[in-house]
């Protein structure tokens, strides 16, 4: 069976059929947001299998970073329905899946969502504020927010070979993905408030998790690293007790912790979950599978960023910059997509594992 979707229409109808042929108890949350296709909505949904008392929940989220959710959800679908197939779900264990953080993103084919917002820096905890950027950002801007329809002739790699030999690529690594909330209209912009995503999760997440007092949280990205392959991010630091737990049941997988990052981002969803649910054991995972090189998958979002904001829709560079984007984040290839299905469904199911033990 095939799992991945073309769009977003046909992943979240999917989904949905899954979620009720599994007795999954289904919610859905409506984004208010421009459509691109008539007489849809644009809905958060989700869906929880098992026992709604049980005191162990698996979190799975797709999604957040709009495109990738075409990846996510596959895994999602899959990991449901071999499971649930062939297996029951322990009697003390729920499993929750969030199907699209950011479906605006998805359905049009962005990483950002319907305020130009990348949802994984918006998560500011409440004494933090929605200011600053990192300061090579703004030397930055013209090389990465160009005021112009986007173009295939331009000499991507020349301009970013020289914005690297002025920069330095350590600054770009260190700067590029950190986030920044001075410019709406620019790459890795985290906003200037709460999203509705955000605000969704504010008010009903708590009642998801049900009675759930040990919750390990897996949250499905693409784009980063090589490719077919995955590196786990946990909100923890080496020493901490947790990432112990976490690197006995996730093997070797665990690569990487919030110290050895070459960057901080603010603004994660994984802080704001463990700050949100710190009434209980919350470990929360960040999943990155690999695609495409670095520069590669930056020339794509700075294209479709030019799209979107000075592009026109009758443009042939426009569909271009979508394409490409779409297949950044969620490669056509047949072979990255059976090995990720396969990875990621063990992955999910690692998870399951480890709230058993
Ligand atoms: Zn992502």
């Amino acid at each position: 069976m095939n799992y991945f979707s073309p769009d977003y229409f046909t992943a979240r109808s999917r989904w949905i059929a899954a979620a009720e042929r599994y007795g999954g108890r289904i919610e859905s949350y409506e984004i208010t947001a421009a459509v691109p296709v008539k007489e849809q909505n644009l809905t958060i949904d989700v869906a929880i299998f098992g026992n709604a008392n049980a005191s162990k929940a698996l979190v799975i989220s797709s999604g957040l970073h709009g495109a990738e959710g075409l990846f996510g959800s596959a895994v999602q679908l899959a990991t449901i329905d071999r499971y649930l197939a062939t297996d029951r779900l322990p009697s003390d264990l729920a499993i929750v899946t969030i199907h699209t953080l950011n479906p605006f993103g998805c359905a049009w084919h962005r990483r950002w969502n319907e305020d130009n917002i990348d949802l994984n820096r918006n998560f500011l905890l409440t004494d933090e504020v929605y200011a600053g950027a990192p300061s090579a950002y703004s030397s930055l801007d013209g090389f990465l927010n160009p005021r112009s329809a986007p173009s295939r002739l331009e000499p991507f790699l020349l301009k970013s070979l020289g914005a690297i030999g002025r920069y330095g690529m350590s600054a770009l690594k260190s700067t590029l993905p950190v986030g920044q909330y001075e410019f709406p209209q620019g790459l890795f912009f985290g906003g200037k408030a709460a999203s509705q995503t955000q605000k969704i999760l504010a008010t009903h997440f708590r009642s998801w998790l049900g009675a759930a007092q040990q919750v390990i949280h897996l949250d499905l990205h693409s784009g980063l690293g090589k490719w077919g392959t995955y590196q786990l991010f946990a909100e923890l630091t080496s020493d901490s007790p947790r990432y112990q737990w976490l690197a006995e049941r996730f093997g070797d997988l665990l690569t990487l912790d919030a110290e050895d990052r070459v960057y901080q981002p603010r603004g994660t969803l994984g802080r704001w979950c463990q700050a949100e649910f710190a009434d209980r054991r919350y470990d929360f995972i960040l999943a990155e599978f690999g695609t495409y090189s670095m520069l590669r998958v930056l020339k794509a979002l700075r294209a479709e960023n030019r799209a979107h904001w000075w592009g026109s829709p009758a443009d042939r560079s426009n569909d271009w910059a979508k394409e490409e984007l779409l297949e950044v984040f969620v490669p056509q290839s047949q072979q990255w997509r059976e090995i990720v299905l396969d990875r990621g469904v063990k992955l999910c199911w690692a998870g399951i594992n480890a709230l058993q033990s």
